[in-house]
């Protein structure tokens, strides 16, 4: 007899928990100018990815991405979204919260960890990407891979990244909650648009909540 596993949910950190978007942003700007004269907040909606601001592709503006990313100092003075734990508490009451699933590297996750602790999010295990799966490629193939291995233990993620997500073309069993986007028509029927925290909470409720 197959045991009855009960269901899990994963979260993402960065954009989805951490305004790590924001915070590389402002510094950017300071450094290398706003050619938008875009606020970071409007620049976030526009493009939603660093990796997709065309004008931070320079040699010299990847660098200090790369730098960021792997900074210890700079992960730490990213601002968790501290209103972001009230959302993730109530979504634990639904369906417990078991793992983060990050492309931070293994050097920043003592960071990492401390910051999650201290905004009150769940003190829950952290897969974070292996650091030989490149950022830019690897990535869409990496998540893919581990969701699918976590299957059927781990029944969703909330996830912000449409960049990797909206390449999963093919058919697949879990649920993506897709933070900050209003519109998923033209992806998989598993991923369901949240355009904030309380439409991932309601998401989540429809999805994995005790049906009347
Ligand atoms: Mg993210």
């Amino acid at each position: 007899m197959i045991p009855k596993l009960k269901p899990w949910l994963a979260l993402d950190i960065d954009d989805t928990l951490a305004a790590t978007f924001c915070c590389r942003a402002k510094k950017m700007q300071k450094l290398f100018g706003n050619p938008e004269w875009l606020k970071v907040e409007d620049l976030l909606k526009k493009y939603h990815n660093t990796y997709d601001v065309p004008y931070r592709q320079t040699p010299e503006a990847e660098a200090r991405t790369r730098h960021m990313v792997n900074d210890n100092e700079w992960q730490k003075s990213i601002s968790m979204c501290a209103w972001a734990s009230t959302y993730v508490k109530k979504v634990n009451k639904i369906i417990p919260i078991t793992a983060y699933i990050t492309v931070r590297p293994s050097k920043v996750m003592q960071w990492t960890k401390y910051r999650l602790k201290k905004f009150g999010f769940p003190d829950v295990p952290i897969i974070h990407k292996p650091d030989a799966v490149s950022k830019m490629d690897g990535v869409t193939t990496w998540k893919m891979a581990l969701l699918n291995k976590l299957y059927p233990n781990i029944l969703g993620i909330v996830d912000d990244n449409i960049r990797t997500i909206g390449k999963w073309n093919i058919e697949y069993p879990w649920t993506v909650f897709l933070y900050g986007h209003s519109d998923t028509s033209s992806l998989s029927a598993n991923i369901l648009p949240c355009e904030t925290r309380k439409d991932v909470y309601l998401a989540v409720k429809k999805v994995f909540g005790k049906k009347k």
